[in-house]
């Protein structure tokens, strides 16, 4: 079983690498790619998950499929991502990390963000969005560049164990107030 690195290991600080094109297909990225899904497929709360977050410095984030009503809507590989552009208007979420177990806090996000990146077959796309997705753009890349959400977050605490079993018996089902990735 794959585990989730948790705060205060280096690997979550480090500037991950870029990911060569043409290594795109090897055993070794997509050995890591199925390994952050599993990793990520454990989590009841988890709707992406950072390569670094399963120790590995490369600038991947996928993301469950538990996230869309309608599967094969979106990607769910993102390889080499760029953040293009983000709207001017911002919000603040409730956010965690599967990272910094048990922590919640409120992050400003951009309401929208667009990325460029590859997908696990090596094609380059291009991806809009808002809502939940949005927001999982940018904690991801910033997961990248070793940046975690309490750096960010506002009434950073820790849950309460109540609020941690009610995470923990969420089934997987799509949610646009609260994540976790
Ligand atoms: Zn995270």
């Amino acid at each position: 079983m794959t585990t989730i690195v948790q705060v205060g290991k280096k690997v979550l600080r480090m500037k991950a690498q870029e990911v060569p094109k043409d290594a795109i297909a090897s055993p070794e990225i997509q050995g890591v790619i199925a390994r952050m899904n599993e990793a990520l497929a454990t989590q009841n709360d988890g709707v992406a998950i950072a390569a670094p977050q399963i120790g590995e410095s490369y600038r991947i984030f996928t993301i469950s499929p538990v996230v869309f009503e309608e599967p094969g809507d979106y990607h769910l590989v993102y390889i080499n991502p760029e953040i293009m552009e983000v709207s001017k208007k911002t919000k603040l979420l409730n956010e965690g990390c599967l990272s910094c177990r048990w922590k919640i806090g409120d992050v400003e996000r951009h309401l929208t963000a667009t990325v460029r990146a590859y997908d696990e077959y090596g094609n380059q796309f291009t991806e809009s969005a808002d809502g939940l997705l949005a927001h999982i753009f940018q904690h991801e890349t910033d997961h990248l560049d070793g940046i975690l959400f309490i750096d960010k977050a506002e009434n950073l605490r820790d849950m309460t164990e109540e609020e941690i079993n009610e995470v923990l018996q969420e089934n997987a089902s799509p949610r646009y107030d609260q994540i976790k990735d």
